[in-house]
């Protein structure tokens, strides 16, 4: 990096070392005129958490009302009833503007003064009884509020109700900006911080990933913005429920805030994304919200830190009736395009972020856990494209010819031999592993008829937890899958996390569980062989060279970290709140090649498979 603004190096050199930015390294970066450092440093961060993957998802925008209680003064969509622009849409028209073919409904709306609660309760339910493959992000904490003092139900029943009616996430919009000075000036009679902040981390608690946003570009202060931020940061690592973090361009309208002609300036929008990139290392990923934005900003943005670039947003009135200049909707082949412009996989998504299809050739698939970094950074020198992907969804994009080579769970692998051929490299655990983990309130024979939650993301993993449950411990318990990341655990006996989550877990503890099992050591202890649970593979029909050149730059990545486990993966790390002894003890507790041991392990745990029965996980 050559710094025009040497006032960044010092940032630069925490970002690398994975530590976090100070309130004072926020200002900086938003003074800096050098923009395009200011960029890099955000997109290596970007690299470092979706690699080149920028996900997008088929949705449309419901707005089933514009008629509310409030007359926030930035609002351009509100009116009241009897107004000649109010509108009220009835379930029926709000199904019409569905179809089978999108992945997410994104509803908000006004604070409506009559509609009953059972209303917006059959809403939900209708889509899922329509649309079942349909997830809902519904309502943002300003609503959830409305609902709780309107009806006079407490927050936790209002949210329990709409997740029982088909509500999956929460959208994170009513946030404005995190301050009192503006809130008073702007939208008074609306809720603040407190609320909700309130509301989103009972929503984590609850199961409930959420969003969140700033709106920025009106009148608040460079210093605001940053203090919002170090806020949701702080309730990030307390509660890990936040999926994404969406800068909102104020769009000016008729507000009278300010004059209708003077929307951000596209650097501001650019420094709005990067900062945000490096102020929340804690993140999963930054939305470049193109309805608000610009389809031309975006698609800078995502070399800028953005990952996401949300969806078609079919329908969209509130950015629009301020006078967004954006088009009304997006279609999927054109944000396609925009993707691959900016040399990224366009990934289809679902509301969880979880990869549908990907539409780009010649995918390297990355297991997102700090188990896996010693094997990718030459790729990138070679110009691979790199996907970060769960093990299990890992498995199913292979399957459908969409990644070339990665590494993969072990029964996938097993189940896609006709397709897939192995490299002798590996995750394989010496003793112990520490991020396959069964949290549990019942010891290993007491678990005999109980139900045990397994995170989504395991292939491998909960097949080895049946092995060891009825083949070595004798009894029968039932599976049941949860989401990974926030959930509401109190409806099982036990739970089985896996990679960082179980890591992190297993380091803090998990709420509600008294004892923890490493499922390696309980195999090691068992068979006395270490387990693998992921090997490096190829498509059997990529030409001998490419095979060849994939499974060197594996070997080179490999022999590099192996000299420098100490320094690899801090960023990673960091985040999983993990010292660096830690983190060193952590990837020297791995076997990376397959030996010996390693084949016998296999071959021991494939007829392991063949005695239980396991098609139902
Ligand atoms: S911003 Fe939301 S709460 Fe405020 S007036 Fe507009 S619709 Fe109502």
């Amino acid at each position: 990096m050559h710094f025009r603004d040497k006032n960044l190096i010092p940032i630069w050199d925490k970002i690398q070392d994975g530590k976090r930015l100070s309130e004072a390294d926020g200002l900086r970066l938003f003074q800096t005129q050098d923009i395009i450092s200011l960029g890099k440093m955000a997109h290596f961060v970007q690299k470092q958490k979706s690699g080149d993957g920028i996900y997008f998802v088929l949705n449309q925008k419901i707005e089933p009302t514009n008629i509310c209680v409030l007359a926030c003064k930035f609002c351009d969509f509100a009116t009241k009833a009897g107004k000649l622009d109010a509108y009220e849409m009835t379930i029926q028209e709000i199904l019409r503007k569905l179809t089978p073919e999108i992945h997410e409904v994104h509803i908000t709306g006004g604070l409506h003064p009559d509609w009953k609660w059972e209303y917006y309760l059959e809403m939900l339910r209708q889509i899922k009884a329509n649309f079942p493959n349909l997830d809902i992000k519904a309502f943002t904490a300003v609503e959830i509020d409305f609902f709780s003092k309107k009806f006079k139900l407490p927050l936790d029943e209002v949210l329990r109700q709409l997740k029982d009616a088909g509500l999956r996430t929460m959208p994170g919009g009513g946030a404005e900006v995190f301050s009192e000075r503006v809130r008073k000036r702007l939208y008074s009679s609306k809720i603040g911080a407190k609320t909700w902040f309130e509301v989103h981390k009972l929503a984590h608690r609850m199961g409930i990933p959420t969003n969140s946003t700033i709106l920025y570009g009106h009148i608040e202060t460079i210093e605001e913005r940053i203090t919002h931020m170090i806020k949701l940061r702080e309730a990030q690592d307390q509660t890990g429920g936040f999926l994404t973090f969406i800068p909102l361009a104020f769009q000016p309208g008729d507000t009278g805030i300010k004059p209708s002609n003077q929307f951000t300036s596209a650097i501001d929008d650019l420094k709005m994304i990067a900062v945000s990139r490096l102020m929340l290392d804690n993140f999963p990923h930054i939305k470049a919200y193109w309805v608000m934005l610009t389809e031309e900003v975006a698609s800078i943005a995502l070399n800028f830190g953005a990952d996401d670039m949300d969806g078609t947003v079919g329908g969209e009135r509130i950015a629009h009736d301020a006078g967004a200049i954006s088009p009304s909707k997006l279609a999927k082949d054109q944000i396609v395009k925009i993707i691959k412009d900016a040399g990224k996989i366009p990934v289809e998504r679902d509301v969880y972020y979880d990869p549908l299809n990907l539409h780009c050739q010649s995918v390297i698939g990355k297991i997102p856990y700090l188990n896996s970094v010693s094997f990718y950074q030459y790729f990138e020198k070679r110009q691979y494209k790199i996907l970060p992907v769960s093990p299990r969804r890992m498995g199913i994009l292979a399957e459908a010819q969409q990644i070339d080579a990665g590494l993969f769970s072990l029964v996938d692998y097993m189940r896609l031999k006709r397709d897939l051929e192995m490299l002798p490299f590996c995750i394989a655990t010496r003793d112990q592993v520490k991020s396959v983990m069964l949290f549990s309130n019942h010891g290993w024979r007491d678990l005999d008829g109980r139900t045990i939650g397994i995170t989504d993301d395991t292939a491998t993993s909960v097949k080895l937890l049946k092995i060891l449950l009825e083949s070595k411990y004798g009894v029968k318990a039932s599976f049941r899958r949860m989401h990974s990341g926030v959930n509401d655990y109190s409806d099982y006996d036990a739970v089985l996390l896996i990679g960082d989550e179980a890591l992190k877990s297993n380091k803090f503890g998990l709420g509600g569980f008294e004892l923890v099992f490493d499922l390696a050591r309980e195999w090691y202890e068992w068979k006395k062989l270490p387990f693998v649970f992921a090997v490096w593979a190829v498509k059997k029909s990529l030409p001998a060279q490419q095979k060849k050149e994939i499974a060197a730059l594996i070997h080179d990545s490999l022999e590099t970290a192996e000299q420098r486990f100490d320094d690899l993966g801090k960023l990673h790390a960091q985040c999983l709140g993990l010292v660096p002894s830690e983190t060193l003890e952590y990837l020297e507790g791995f076997n990376y090649r397959i030996g010996e041991r390693e084949r016998a392990a296999m071959e021991e745990f494939q007829l392991l498979l063949t005695k239980v029965k396991t098609e139902s996980v």
